[in-house]
Formats: structure tokens, C-alpha cells, sequence
């Protein structure tokens, strides 16, 4: 029996208002061109909460052309690297004064628990602008002792216009990662965010611009994938590209990234990332552990810990200890204090967990709790736990994006990393173990752009993010994600006196 008893019929009211309902272009909100609108909805109910504007590839065209303007001829690029901090650390206050509302509105498009967006995810948020902000004044190339009679020096150069897609899992943290780095390096942006989240990203850029930011630095585009996103990420005149999203529509826009203006793409994709109980690891907390980096966000985490490989030797003490917890889980209404777990995103994404829950049950992995809907209206799933899983089922090699746990035994390390290495994809991995050689050995020897030691989903503004394999190309935040905004340009000068 699970604790569902806050799953409610009758949703909560959100305390927050709708005001940001249009495209952002040019510091203007306006309507799409073609008078479109589409609406937004809440996974709760799957009730309309919102008609937002539907930009397409006219709103793009004019959302570009308002981005290369202010690149060519505004402002941004030209201003103190001090003058464009002090707007970012603007911009961060004002997003902490609105931070309850912010938080809610991200809750109520999204899903998400109320306490998790205002708790974490807008402080992070927080966090990444002024992490940002504290970057843009200390970005300097360098002098170089080049043979020959030559005074040679780098300078480091904003990229240009930046067209940016972001996904719904997480729409201001993605908006932040994205923003943040661009904006710092004095880089003007297009950015196209989810179909299903369109919210809080249009509700931020008003704040930006309360803060100063120029016109047509950040446009924003509300809209689908193969109509706004593709005429985005094939634009003669975007720059540079940055993705977050699923690794087949990552392959689509790195093509249209080559055949229009072959402009550099960084990709953040999809993962199934292995989450390795070590024989002498505590129990209870990998337990506890693995469930959190499983169900966090309903599992709509791109890194989510999704191959829960535990050791022979603690497999069954540890398999009862992860359906126990799975059972308590809270489910339920996200606004209501103390829930875990909200719906999922939208009917799409709930029908596709749930398809993946009969593979599951029909490639005989022991379904040991959940495996359904809860409640009559949304989309709530039950947080499901399978054991004897195989490296083979579906469930082991498809990303499931949702609550959904998939525990495998293995005997020996040796085993166990050959099978975390053997997946298309490459993004996290997490390591339970209390022995600091078999955690150096296992750090190094899994090929994944994280590796959480005892720890999962720490998510730092300084720590880089990124994926091996099909999991993308590039890494995000810290230092590394101002290399993805800026140009290097080589300046070579003849020395009239070399002895000098
Ligand atoms: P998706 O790839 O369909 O959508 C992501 C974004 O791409 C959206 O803004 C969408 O409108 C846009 N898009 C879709 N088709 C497009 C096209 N033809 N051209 C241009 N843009 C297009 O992904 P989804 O299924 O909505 O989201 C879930 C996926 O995102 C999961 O697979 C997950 O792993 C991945 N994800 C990855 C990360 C990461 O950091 N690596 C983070 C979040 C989500």
C-alpha cells in the first residue's frame, strides 16, 4: 500500500498569477506572427492553465534579427565585462524577491514539488547568475611565446548570437545553465524553451529586463520542436547552438546545425546511468541513496541513477530496503507540504513510462511495487520498483524517464563496470562503497561525464555537467561552459626591436 493519500481530486490553487503570456523579442512581448497561440497545462489535472503565444520560424527569423542586431550594434558586447556582471547580480535580486512566485509557477506547468522548486532549484538558479556574474569581468586570453619576432596575444571574443533549446525537466535551472555562461562572455541569445514549460522562462526575462538588460540580448521564443526549435537550430545567422533534450532530436538539430551554417553545437541528451552498491556499502543509506537519485523529479532527470546494480552479497537485505522505501514514497498533489512525488510531465510522457512498465512485467522482471496510475485524473504514476532485472530487457537499455526503479546483482567489480560501460550512453554514474580504492578504480574506469562517490545529483554552479558517448558533446557550468560562448582570435603583431 503506498502513501497516496495525498493524491487529491481536488487540486490546489496556485498562489501565484499568469501575466507573461507572449513572445519576448526585442524586449517587446508580443504576439507570434501568425496570431497562433497553444495551450499550457497543468500535468495535475492536464487542464489548460495558460494560451501562450506559438512562435515558429517567422518569430525566429525576427527573434534573430533582434539578437544580431544588439551583437552588431548594441550595447552588450561593448559595455564593461564589470557593467554586464553588475546586470546579471541585478537580475539574480530580483529573482529572489519573486522567488516563492517563481517557484510556484515552475510547480504548477511542471509537476514538481513546490518544496523542491523553491528549496533547491531556485536557489540554484540563484547561484548560477552570480557564479556567472563573478566570471565576466575575469575572462582574458593570454600572451603567447611564439618563435620569431612577433608580439602574439589571444583575445577571447563573445561568439555572437547563441540560439539555445531547453527541455521541460527542469525549465529555470536549464534556462540558468544556458543564460548564465552566455550572457557573462557578452554574447547575445535566442532561446526556444519546451512546449510544455513555457512559463517561467518568459516571467524571468521580464525581471531581466526590470534589471537593464538591453533590448534584444535575450528573446525569447515560446513553441514546437520541428517548427520553432528546427528553423532555430538551422538559422544562417545563429552563431552557435546549445541543446538540452532527448539524444534523437540532438542528432536531428546537430544536422541542421551542419547543413545550414555548419555553427558549433554543444548537446546535453538522454542517460541511463548506473548506480553501483558496493558489498561494503551501508545499506540503509545506499538504499535511501539510490531511491533519491531514481525518483528525483519524478524520474525526469536525464542523469537519473537508472541501473541500480547492487552486490550479491547485500542484494536481498538491500531490494527489501528499496521497496519499503518506494512504498512510503509521498505522492501527491505538489503544492501540498511534505509530497515527494508530483505527476509527470503530460500524457505523452505518462503513457510512455507506463508502456515501459509492461516491458518490464512481460520480459519477466519481478514487478515488486507500483506498476500503475494513481488517481483518476493527471498524471500521477505509482513509484515502481523491479528486481531481476537483465542486462538485455528494455527497461536496463531504454532511458524510462519516470519512477521507475530497475535493480540488477552483479559478484565482482570487474563485472559490474564492463556492464555500467555497456550502454549507448554516458552521462553520470554513482558509487556506494566505503573503500577509497575500489571508489579510485571505479571513477576511472567508468566512462560517464559524472561519476558521485557516495553522493548523487550534486549540482553545483562550478562543477561541469556533461555527457560521454551518445549523452552529448560538451559540458556545462563552471568554467568549462564559457569555452562554448566565446571565440579565440589570435593577434600577431612583428616586433620592430626583437632584442626588446
Ligand atoms: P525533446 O528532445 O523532444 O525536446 C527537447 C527540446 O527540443 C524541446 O524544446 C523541443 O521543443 C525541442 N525539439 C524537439 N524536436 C525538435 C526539432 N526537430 N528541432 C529542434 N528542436 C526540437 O525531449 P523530451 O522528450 O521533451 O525531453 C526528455 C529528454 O530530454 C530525455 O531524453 C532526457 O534525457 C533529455 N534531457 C537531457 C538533459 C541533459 O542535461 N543531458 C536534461 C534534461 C533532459
Amino acid at each position: 500500500r503506498f502513501s497516496t493519500a495525498a493524491v487529491i481530486e481536488e487540486p490546489i490553487t496556485p498562489p501565484v498569477q499568469i501575466n507573461c503570456t507572449q513572445l519576448l523579442i526585442n524586449g517587446q512581448f508580443v504576439d507570434s506572427a501568425s496570431g497562433k497561440t497553444f495551450p499550457t497545462l497543468d500535468p495535475r489535472t492536464g487542464e489548460v492553465i495558460a494560451h501562450v503565444a506559438e512562435g515558429d520560424a517567422e518569430d525566429i527569423n525576427r527573434a534573430v534579427s533582434a539578437a544580431r542586431k544588439a551583437f552588431d550594434e548594441g550595447p552588450w558586447p561593448r559595455m564593461t565585462a564589470y557593467d554586464r556582471a553588475r546586470i546579471l547580480l541585478r537580475f539574480a535580486d530580483l529573482v529572489e524577491k519573486h522567488s516563492d512566485e517563481l517557484a510556484a509557477l515552475e510547480t504548477w506547468n511542471n509537476g514538481k514539488p513546490y518544496e523542491q522548486a523553491a528549496k533547491s532549484e531556485l536557489p540554484l538558479f540563484i547561484r548560477l547568475f552570480h557564479y556567472y556574474a563573478g566570471w565576466a569581468d575575469k575572462i582574458h586570453g593570454l600572451t603567447v611565446p611564439a618563435d620569431g619576432p612577433y608580439h602574439v596575444q589571444t583575445l577571447h571574443e563573445p561568439i555572437g548570437v547563441a540560439g539555445q533549446i531547453i527541455p521541460w525537466n527542469f525549465p529555470l535551472v536549464m534556462f540558468a545553465w544556458k543564460v548564465g555562461p552566455a550572457l557573462a562572455c557578452g554574447n547575445t541569445i535566442v532561446l526556444k524553451t519546451a512546449e510544455q514549460t513555457p512559463l517561467t522562462a518568459l516571467y524571468v526575462a521580464k525581471l531581466f529586463h526590470e534589471a537593464g538588460l538591453p533590448p534584444g540580448v535575450l528573446n525569447i521564443v515560446s513553441g514546437f520542436g520541428p517548427t520553432a526549435g528546427a528553423a532555430l537550430a538551422s538559422h544562417m545567422d545563429v552563431d552557435k547552438l546549445a541543446f538540452t533534450g532527448s539524444t534523437d532530436t540532438g542528432k536531428i538539430v546537430l544536422e541542421l546545425a551542419a547543413r545550414s551554417n555548419l555553427k558549433p553545437v554543444t548537446l546535453e541528451l538522454g542517460g541511463k546511468s548506473p548506480f553501483i552498491v558496493c558489498e561494503d556499502a551501508d545499506v540503509d543509506k545506499a538504499a535511501e541513496l539510490a531511491h533519491f537519485a531514481l525518483f528525483f523529479n519524478q524520474g525526469q532527470c536525464c542523469c537519473a541513477g537508472s541501473r541500480t546494480f547492487v552486490h550479491e552479497r547485500v542484494y536481498d537485505e538491500f531490494l527489501e530496503k528499496a521497496k519499503a522505501r518506494a512504498m512510503r514514497r509521498v505522492v501527491g498533489d505538489p503544492f501540498k507540504k511534505g509530497v515527494e512525488q508530483g505527476p509527470q510531465i503530460d500524457s505523452e510522457q505518462f503513457e510512455k513510462v507506463l508502456s515501459y512498465i509492461k516491458y518490464g512485467i512481460e520480459s519477466n522482471a519481478k514487478l515488486e511495487c507500483g506498476g500503475g496510475r494513481l488517481g483518476s485524473k493527471g498524471f500521477y504514476i505509482q513509484p515502481t520498483v523491479f528486481s531481476n532485472v537483465q542486462d538485455d530487457m528494455l527497461i536496463a537499455k531504454d532511458e524510462i524517464f519516470g519512477p521507475v526503479q530497475s535493480i540488477l546483482k552483479f559478484k565482482d567489480l570487474d563485472e559490474v563496470i564492463k556492464r555500467a560501460n555497456a550502454t549507448r550512453y554516458g552521462l553520470a554514474a554513482g558509487v556506494f562503497t566505503k573503500n577509497i580504492n575500489t571508489a579510485n578504480t571505479m571513477s576511472r574506469a567508468l566512462r560517464a561525464g559524472t561519476v558521485w562517490i557516495n553522493c548523487f545529483d550534486v549540482f553545483d554552479a562550478a562543477i561541469p555537467f556533461g555527457g560521454y558517448k551518445m549523452s552529448g558533446i560538451g559540458r556545462e557550468k563552471g568554467i568549462y561552459s564559457l569555452h562554448n560562448y566565446l571565440q579565440v582570435k589570435a593577434v600577431i603583431t612583428p616586433l620592430k626591436n626583437p632584442a626588446w
